[in-house]
């Protein structure tokens, strides 16, 4: 009997988080309920017109101490900081090396060298663009709601559309900084900024599933979305074929006898 009555009060307070969550966006019911890397965060209306895809992505690996707030990589306003009820929230610098750390972004800037979009690892001096937090460990930033209790690799905003100059983190002391996993999270939660979601194929890089033989690139394939199983994609289709959806979102890199 007594552990008839426990059991009952376990699942009401699964239901009751279950309700928190799926109630705290401002339209989609459906959308963070699953294990995701991703929090649902009201769409930035502020803006005055359709959030944009930034161009620009900047891997931060000073640290900073970021504020809550519609997402402004400019001014470390972000969304996340807001959904977690912070004031502030600093975030360490990377821990491994210079070495390390330009071999990441390297490997990022491969995963995106299809797209025209720049990988940079200095604050830009223009006003729009991504910035990736990469370094530290999730701490506040996850509520072990997320991923069902397992280690938190990354953390992305997320609207079913792109979000300008969004902020993403990437928890490279939590992957130890390992070169290929943290690019691959990396690239992974840049594509989530830009409104991409999860594919059931193991060579995209947006798959939860072991990767394949090959190495994992944005897969240019029509592929059911989902983590564990298919499911519908956020915005609404039956498959995602992530390679042409940043390819139609970010357009093509300009070769070098087009560019300006
Ligand atoms: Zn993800």
């Amino acid at each position: 009997m007594r552990a008839l009555v426990l059991g009952l009060l376990a699942a009401l307070v699964f239901a009751g988080s279950f309700w928190f969550f799926a109630s705290r966006g401002d339209e989609i019911v459906e959308f963070v309920a699953d294990r995701a890397d991703r929090l649902r965060v009201p769409v930035q209306k502020a803006l005055g017109h359709e959030p944009r895809p930034s161009r620009i992505i900047y891997l931060n690996r000073e640290g900073a101490t970021l504020g809550p707030g519609s997402d402004d990589a400019r001014k470390n306003r972000s969304s996340i900081i807001e959904m977690r009820g912070l004031a502030t929230h600093t975030l360490d610098a990377f821990g491994g090396s210079k070495k390390t750390f330009e071999s990441i972004a390297a490997c990022v800037a491969e995963n995106f060298a299809a797209y025209d979009v720049q990988v940079v690892t200095s604050r830009p001096v223009t006003d729009d663009y991504m910035m990736v937090m990469l370094g530290d460990r999730a701490g506040p930033l996850d509520d072990g709601k997320l991923h069902e209790g397992k280690h938190l690799y990354g953390l992305s905003p997320a609207t079913r559309g792109p979000i300008e100059r969004a902020i993403v983190y990437v928890f490279a002391t939590e992957l130890r900084n390992h070169v290929k996993h943290t690019c691959e999270t990396t690239s992974h939660e840049i594509a989530h900024a830009y409104g991409l979601d999860h594919t059931r194929e193991c060579s995209d890089l947006m798959s939860y599933e072991k990767p394949c033989k090959t190495r994992r690139v944005f897969a240019d394939k029509d592929v059911p979305c989902g983590e564990d199983e298919d499911r519908n994609c956020d915005r609404g289709t039956a498959t995602q074929n992530s390679h042409q959806l940043l390819l139609g979102l970010l357009g093509p890199r300009p070769t070098a006898a087009t560019a300006p």
